[in-house]
């Protein structure tokens, strides 16, 4: 079989036009694999202009306000993906003098950057020979090889590198590397593959066995954590308090309402929040307006159950400190907050 023919003409003819192809500039591609990661094209493209737009180089985006920098980033989940794309930009400014390094081992010590990530920057961007392993790429070789090492174990890790790279071309790594991803997004899909189309039909072992869906295999499955969240939307007329997360947990450095965490289900009734109540003002000054029914929110490894409580003050100015800040309603879109509260204010407000 000859792999690499095989695969470029199908890509030459069946690939999609997305912006970051049209250029070998490394911070667009970097920006566009980063965006990409744990997320659909269609949701990520929109992001990749929102970045190029407001920082069009690695400086811009070294130099930027990191609250403005999750601002954007806002929706896309991961937050520590944003993090850690300043931190980098920072590290090629401070350390590179802004100019994208150029070897594989300087790419890949980029925070936020592994060995995927590093392959696909330096070989679109440098012409570098390393092979990408994605979700697409295991996904891909492991039905048309029909390989049942698990893509999760190290051993898997390793031996599913050492084959991309035996079937990497040499001559147009970067080219080829987009065509593995691509095959595996468009054609080689995880639900319902194109098989009866697919260049690869005569020589696809999963195929021929008629176990397609036992490719890639896993070993182990991911635990879900459930989480309960109850937020305190203390509010006046015009003004709302709101605080920034900081600890090392999901949506830090974003903003949010005052929060109540519970280990096994939210708060049922009103008379279940006025302790907590006491920690923010005197409860005398706090009416609840109403209260949102339980709404769920889907993380790759939580599963959120938010509520929110509408408690109206006239103490605003009084429970503001350092940690809450006030701020006017129609400033609330300046500060970056995670998807759950954006989406829970948009249906409220509609
Ligand atoms: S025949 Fe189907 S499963 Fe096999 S490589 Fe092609 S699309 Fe994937």
């Amino acid at each position: 079989m000859d792999f690499s023919r095989i695969l470029m003409n199908w890509y030459r003819d069946n690939h999609r036009d997305l912006p970051w192809r049209r250029t070998r500039n490394p911070y667009s591609i970097w920006l566009s694999e980063v965006i990409l990661q744990q997320t659909r094209v269609e949701q990520g493209m929109p992001y990749w202009y929102k970045f190029m737009d407001a920082f069009p180089s690695v400086i811009d985006l070294a130099n930027a306000d990191e609250k403005e920098v999750l601002r954007l980033w806002q929706g896309l989940g991961y937050y520590s993906r944003a993090r850690n794309l300043q931190a980098a930009a920072q590290s090629i400014r401070d350390n590179y003098q802004g100019v994208f390094p150029k070897e594989y081992e300087q790419i890949k010590a980029l925070k936020g950057v592994g060995d995927y990530t590093a392959a696909a920057i330096g070989s679109i961007a440098f012409n570098l020979p390393h092979a990408v392993v994605d979700g697409n790429v295991y996904r891909f070789l492991s039905r048309l090889f029909g390989i049942d090492t698990a893509i999760d174990s190290s051993q898997g890790k390793k031996e599913f590198t050492i084959l991309a790279n035996e079937l990497l071309d040499k001559n147009q790594p970067g080219l080829f590397n987009q065509a593995m991803m691509e095959f595996g997004a468009m054609n080689c899909k995880p639900a319902n593959p194109i098989c009866n189309n697919c260049p690869f039909l005569d020589y696809c072992v999963a195929l021929k066995s008629k176990s397609i869906q036992n490719y890639p295999y896993k070993a182990k499955k991911t635990k879900t954590r459930n989480r309960f969240f109850d937020f305190l939307i203390f509010t006046d007329e015009t003004h709302v308090l709101i605080e920034r997360r900081s600890d090392k947990d999901i949506w830090q450095g974003l903003y949010q309402f005052p929060l109540i965490e519970s280990d096994s289900m939210n708060k049922a009734e009103w008379d279940l929040i006025i302790p907590d109540l006491g920690n923010y003002l005197e409860i005398d000054n706090a009416q609840l307006v109403k209260n949102s029914h339980v709404v769920k929110h889907i993380l790759s490894h939580q599963v959120l159950y938010a509520k929110f409580w509408w408690i109206k003050t006239d103490d605003l100015l009084q429970i503001s400190n350092n940690a809450l800040i006030r701020v006017p309603w129609q400033k609330i879109d300046d500060f970056g907050m995670p998807q759950l509260i954006v989406k829970y204010l948009e249906s409220h407000n509609n």
